[in-house]
């Protein structure tokens, strides 16, 4: 449920208002735009008095929200969510993009592509310390060693880091060395996972599940919300289809719908979605069209003799080119 409240409403009469509503036991979410201020309730909202609320005469209107994410609802949000980092913003309207391996293998490794993909125009870097492999017998990171390797990628760079959690402990040990911490695919209903996140103040990078219907990726979001954090930027990844040519099918129309339905910026994974180098391209641009907020591509130095996904990283050189072809679609659309 969402109270519109009237322009020009005195602080004494909304305050009322608000704690006759926490009295029932119902949480608010307020929400004051340029033109718009709307509390967003939350909880089970039939033990109010629909009618009393209706005739206050500080309230302009009652909106019903159907949908289970309410936080995460556009309704309670009108404005596009931005979430900055450092001097850096996702959802900004800008087309940012985060680069890197898919797996931090060498510091060499890590810090060269960092610099190549930094002077393209990358705005952050991204590599797996940890790695979610479907099989226990495949490369399973370099662990703490890999995210000091990140981190001295970002101190010769200045590029923030991405990196993926796999669990509430790994939150509570590695939080703090993380720019923005990435729930992973495989992840994305580890609810455990979700509210230990949920409880820092710190951008956090959610992936749409391999089978997540796009009201599960937002409910996921919620969860993240729910407990206080409410930077989250949502990724599409590409989802589990019939089709087998492609790793994944990378689902574009999931971006203007959760653009309708959330104010959470959305980025897209073209390299995970198609699992196939060559269709990163044409996929970024698609992305770039549909209005997505950026995207996370991997990039490898030497793809043949990576450790992980080589056969979807592009080389540096092919991503500058990417980056060049993004900039001139980016002002053919303004
Ligand atoms: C990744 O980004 O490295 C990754 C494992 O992606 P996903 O969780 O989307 O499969
Ligand atoms: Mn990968």
């Amino acid at each position: 449920m969402i109270i519109v409240i009237r322009p020009k409403t005195q602080k004494e009469q909304l305050d009322k208002l608000k704690e006759k509503i926490k009295k029932l036991g119902l949480q608010i979410h307020e929400s004051i735009g340029q033109n718009y201020h709307i509390l967003g309730l939350i909880g089970d909202t039939r033990v109010l008095d629909l009618s009393q609320i209706e005739g206050n005469r500080i309230v302009q209107k009652l909106i019903h929200v159907g949908e289970p994410y309410k936080k995460a609802n556009r309704l309670f949000k009108p404005e596009d969510t931005i979430i900055k980092v450092g001097d850096r913003a996702i959802g900004n309207g800008e087309f940012s993009v985060i680069a890197g391996p898919c797996s931090v293998e060498t510091k060499e490794q890590v810090i060269e592509i960092a610099r190549q993909v930094k002077s393209s125009g990358a705005d952050f870097l991204r590599g797996g310390a940890f790695k979610p492999r479907t099989s226990p017998y495949s490369f399973q990171g370099l662990g703490q060693t890999g995210l000091e390797y990140l981190k001295e990628a970002k101190k010769e760079t200045g590029l923030p880091i991405v990196t993926e959690m796999m669990s509430p402990e790994m939150v509570e040990k590695y939080a703090d060395d993380i720019d923005i911490i990435q729930i992973g695919a495989r992840n994305m209903q580890n609810f455990d996972l979700l509210k230990k996140v949920g409880k820092l103040r710190k951008p956090v990078l959610l992936k749409r599940g391999l089978s997540a219907t796009i009201e599960e990726l937002l409910m996921s979001a919620e969860y993240i919300m729910s407990e206080g954090n409410e930077q989250v930027i949502l990724c599409e990844r590409g989802i589990r289809t019939f089709e087998k040519f492609t790793r994944n099918t990378l689902d574009l129309s999931a971006i203007p719908v959760i653009k309708k339905l959330s104010h959470l910026p959305i980025i897209v994974d073209p390299s995970h979605a198609a699992g196939l180098w060559w269709l990163v391209e044409p996929l970024a641009m698609a992305a770039l069209v549909v209005g997505a907020d950026g995207l996370m591509v991997e990039v490898h130095n030497d793809p043949a003799n990576a450790k992980c996904d080589g056969q979807q990283s592009i080389k540096p050189e092919k991503f500058n080119n990417l980056m060049n072809k993004l900039s001139k679609l980016k002002e053919s659309m303004r």
